[in-house]
């Protein structure tokens, strides 16, 4: 055929290939076990929604509703965009679907792709994909403490090492205008010092400085006023409280007044989780609590916290962090010739059923390169099967793994291999 086009991924979009795929699974098996005894459960939303539902609670002002989110008209003259986070779709649902009219309080999580319009030489993707969680109407710092607990159990579940935690709050609708004011006045007289985002935005919502990444910015900021100097009582015994239960529950952590995040919903608590494999700007998971947000998507007044984890970061860091062990077949089945390969077909049948990872050699084979096959992709046990095996109704096997072999009854191989799988 001629003129036949090679298709390549879109630029910031991979495709996450086995045996990358088994460390992916089993990241997901260890969110969902941890996060069920918490009573956590899962929730199954959309990846494309009104682009409102994103303008709306991230903040028109923000680097991802501004720059980065995929927003396009649909056939119905719609504006919609693919969601660029998971906590927005969490709330519209809640809202939609009434959910606050179930006993309280509702937890719930969620994992798959986010899409944000990044720069590629950022190493970050323009498809991700994060498992987050969402608990709602319980306002107590417990709740906070139990989220973040679980999100240590989550992480150190999975085997992540050296991961630290830093708290914040960043007040509330009382104490937060007063704060801004204080960092107004305290960047008046610095405006040539920001960066163009930072200048054009600051009158806005100056917290954005200092969450921005520009070296220019960085600088700029030393010396402001901290957020943890201005908080007002109630946020001040909530962030105190929070702190005391974590030390009780053995969560380490350290306050950090300049992690403010950069999303617009957030209220009181904020956490992020780094690693020591990662650079310090890069949270391998962050949260807080957003006490506003069901409001402002037409519910009733709702305090809820939440949190999400990047995965390609968090996968990245298992892979780079001890050598991993690929689930390999536990029997290959080397058949010689008709009508060896029909026995082996219908042996590889009844130890399938008995849920072992079964490969069957190709018969037109020579033994010798079903072997090898065995050998490359690491299978355990292999079962040689040729005519004269047939007659005598034994088998030749052999554990490719510590060399033993030997020979046995073709009627005693589900026995056999019980004993040792
Ligand atoms: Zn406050
Ligand atoms: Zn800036």
């Amino acid at each position: 055929m001629s003129g036949a086009q090679q298709y390549k991924t879109l630029k910031g979009m991979q495709d996450i290939l086995p045996p990358d795929t088994f460390l992916w699974q089993s990241v997901e098996q260890t969110a969902r076990s941890i996060f069920s005894v918490f009573g956590f459960q899962e929730i199954r939303l959309p990846v494309l929604e009104s682009t409102g539902v994103f303008s709306r609670s991230i903040g028109e002002q923000t680097d991802i509703v501004e720059k980065e989110m995929y927003t396009f008209t649909d056939k119905g003259g719609r504006s919609v965009s693919l969601r660029p986070e998971g906590t927005a779709s969490v709330v519209r649902s809640y809202v939609e679907n009434n959910l606050h009219n179930l006993p309280s309080p509702q937890k719930f999580y969620y994992s798959g792709p986010m899409f944000r319009y990044e720069r590629p030489q950022s190493g970050r993707f323009r498809q991700f994909y994060q498992i987050g969680v969402e608990a709602f109407a319980d306002p107590h710092p417990r709740m906070d403490a139990e989220v973040i607990l679980m999100l240590e159990r989550f992480l150190s579940g999975i085997g992540l090492q050296g991961i630290s935690f830093q708290i914040n709050s960043i007040g509330c609708e009382q104490c937060r205008p007063g704060y801004r004011d204080a960092l107004l006045s305290f960047f008046s007289g610095k405006a040539d010092q920001l960066c163009p985002d930072c200048l054009r935005r600051y009158d806005r919502n100056p917290l954005r400085i200092l969450d921005c990444k520009s070296a220019k910015c960085i600088a700029a900021r030393s010396g402001a006023p901290r957020i943890t100097d201005h908080l007002c009582d109630d946020c001040r015994q909530h962030f105190g409280k929070l702190q005391e239960l974590l030390n009780m529950l053995h969560v380490a952590f350290t306050v950090n007044p300049e992690m403010v995040r950069g999303l617009d919903y957030y209220t009181r608590t904020t956490f992020e989780v780094t690693s020591q494999g990662l650079g310090s700007q890069n949270a391998v998971a962050a949260g807080g609590r957003y006490n506003r947000l069901v409001r402002e998507f037409g519910g009733p007044d709702t305090p809820a916290i939440g949190f999400a984890v990047g995965m390609e970061r968090v996968i990245g860091l298992l892979k780079q962090s001890a050598a991993q062990e690929w689930p390999a077949p536990a029997v290959f089945i080397a058949a010689r010739g008709e009508p060896a390969g029909t026995e082996a077909l219908s042996l590889a049948g009844r130890l399938r059923d008995r849920g072992l990872w079964v490969e069957v050699g190709d018969a037109e084979n020579s033994l010798k390169s079903q072997l090898r096959r065995a050998d490359r992709i690491s299978a355990r046990h292999v079962f040689i099967i040729g005519d004269e095996e047939l007659k005598s109704g034994q088998l030749r096997w052999k554990n490719l793994h510590d060399a033993s072999q030997g020979v046995i009854m073709m009627t005693e191989i589900e026995e056999f291999i019980s004993g040792i799988c």
